[in-house]
């Protein structure tokens, strides 16, 4: 047998790479929760060929300080958990410490960070997990990463990259995903180009809803709300009659988290069991708040399953409220007249600090 040694870091961050960042729309996930942590109110995401050749992911939220941007591309180095016992009661989407590391282990990546209090940001370039560039910059508060030339040093992975085409609908529906998850950020999603989605961020999940499923979906929404001790429900759910064949139109969130959960799944389904032909699925697009001890997200390294403390729970108020909702006579229609107009005006841009102000280099 050969002999047994540690392996070095950079061949660490590689092997948990394929676990983290499977695909373009894996980076695009793991940056923007990132920005979500970082309180940003705008988000904006552009691509070019489906991700593959380059991401662009802008923020306003708080900047990374730069004595810390070395350390925040190390392997499980985090500023959202200090102890395994924080776990119990974690709020933000990220804790592992791992996304970062990964990434520019099999990229290139450039970042651009500023925090409010400092007159300079950072620009910094890792390639392949090398450092290239630390410089101070003028840019104004928030982060920008782009993402270039994603596994370009594995090509083991990169032979299993879909077409460009194919990449691009897996970041639209992860970017349609994340605008629902959290209505009060303003995102913007363009690619090559063309701005394909775009929020108003501020706090209406039905917006959302219209600006990612159109107008038949919105017209037909039904307002749902559960609480108890502990737990709530609230969103919307589709009449029967804008069904489709397939579960994509079965969107939930746990704590602004977009998740897949079997007993959330048959709770919705067994609601909707007597209004629905079999084989056909509802849509709904809802809220759980849950007390954060009650549930367990580090189930699974990209965090969409979780874990319940009390299942059974969760399903009866999920049940209860969509089979409410569900029978209330005549299923009065959410949207009226008079909103429908007013839906058609959320198109507002938000603000985009990047945008307004180019980046330049510092004079040396
Ligand atoms: P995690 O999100 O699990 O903490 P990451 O590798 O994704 O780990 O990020 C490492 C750290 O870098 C984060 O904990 C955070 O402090 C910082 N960070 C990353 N992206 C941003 C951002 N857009 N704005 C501010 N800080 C960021
Ligand atoms: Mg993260």
């Amino acid at each position: 047998m050969a002999r047994i040694e540690l392996l070095d870091q950079n061949t660490i961050n590689k092997i948990a790479a394929g676990e983290v960042v499977e695909r373009p729309g894996s980076v695009v996930k793991e940056l923007v929760e990132n920005a979500v942590d970082a309180g940003a109110t705008a988000i904006t995401v552009e691509i070019k060929e489906g991700g593959l050749k380059q991401i662009r992911i802008t923020d306003n939220g708080i900047g990374i300080s730069k004595d810390q941007i070395r350390t925040a591309f190390l392997r499980h180095s985090t500023s959202k958990i200090r102890l395994a016992t924080d776990l119990i009661t974690i709020d933000s989407l990220g804790f592992r410490g791992e996304a970062l590391a990964s990434i520019a282990s099999v990229s290139m990546v450039e970042l651009i960070t500023k925090e409010a209090h400092e007159m300079t940001g950072i620009r910094y370039v890792i390639e392949g997990g090398e450092e290239k560039v630390h410089e101070d910059i003028g840019c104004p508060t928030g982060t920008t990463f782009v993402i270039k030339d994603l596994f370009f040093n594995t090509p083991a992975r990169l032979k299993f990259m879909k077409t460009p085409s194919t990449e691009l609908g897996y970041i639209a529906d992860l970017m349609s995903r994340l605008a629902m998850g959290h209505p009060t950020i303003g995102f913007k999603f363009i690619s090559n180009n063309k701005v394909k989605l775009q929020t108003s961020g501020k706090d209406n999940l039905k917006d959302c809803i219209y600006n990612v499923f159109g107008k038949d979906v919105a017209k037909n929404l039904i307002q749902i709300t559960g609480k108890q001790e502990g737990f709530e429900v609230r969103g919307f759910i589709g009449k029967p009659h804008i069904s489709r064949g397939n579960r994509t139109y079965e969107n939930y969130y746990i704590n602004g988290r977009y998740i897949k959960s079997k007993v959330v799944e048959r709770a919705v389904e067994d609601a909707f069991k007597s209004k629905l032909m079999l084989h056909r699925y509802p849509f709904v697009a809802f809220h759980m708040i849950i007390d954060t001890k009650d549930v367990d997200v580090n189930v699974h390294p990209t965090k969409i399953e979780v874990r319940f403390m009390n299942e059974k729970e969760v399903y009866h108020l999920i049940f209860r409220t969509i089979d409410a909702a569900l029978n209330q006579r005549n299923m009065i229609p959410e949207v009226k007249i008079e909103e429908e107009k007013q839906l058609k005006m959320v198109y507002e841009p938000a603000p985009e600090p990047f945008e307004q102000s180019p980046i330049k280099p510092l004079p040396k």
